[in-house]
């Protein structure tokens, strides 16, 4: 579990201050939430509470895949004073900005990447488990040739796993 002190600390914050120039640099450097509401600022977004507190939640654990229902459950145990409906707008809003990316998996809900670049993913379907490929997991090459007029903008390979029957537990 990551630290929630300085998400309780955004969240007791007055908006204004929370929204003033982190002035005074240097002395807040290194602080991982200023970090975070500059990361969001170079991504156009405005930091706002519910961005910063979702962001907090987000990012503070490593590369993971999660849904909306997820992180939801997430804020609610933080005590983070949002609805299902902002997680969802949030998410898509850090997926535009490119913080997060979507990942195609499963018709009936949206899994999220923390690590937006490009790779590989194994995907547990019946525990709905999303796990990064290994670098050298896989190799495509012989693609076909893109329509004309068009190119190739990126390959994502997802490999549905099931668990075999008569495993040991
Ligand atoms: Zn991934």
């Amino acid at each position: 579990m990551n630290d929630l002190s300085p998400l309780h600390a955004v969240l007791s914050a007055r908006a204004p201050a929370l929204q003033a120039e982190s002035g005074a640099a240097g002395q807040r450097r290194g602080c991982p939430l200023s970090e975070l509401r500059d990361r969001l600022r170079r991504a156009g977004l405005r930091p706002t509470r519910q961005r910063l507190s979702l962001g907090w939640l987000l990012f503070g654990k490593g590369d993971r895949h999660l849904t909306a229902e997820m992180l939801y459950d997430e804020a609610m145990r933080a005590k983070v004073p949002v609805s299902l409906a902002t997680v969802y707008n949030t998410l898509h809003q850090f997926t535009e900005a490119r913080l997060l990316r979507q990942l195609a998996l499963d018709g009936s809900k949206a899994y999220f990447d923390t690590n937006p670049s490009e790779h590989h993913h194994f995907f547990l379907e019946e525990e709905g488990q999303v796990l990064d490929m290994p670098d050298c997991g896989i190799t495509v090459d012989a693609l076909p040739n893109p329509p004309e007029g068009m190119e190739i903008a990126g390959v994502e390979v997802i490999v549905r796993l099931r668990r075999r029957s008569g495993g040991r537990a």
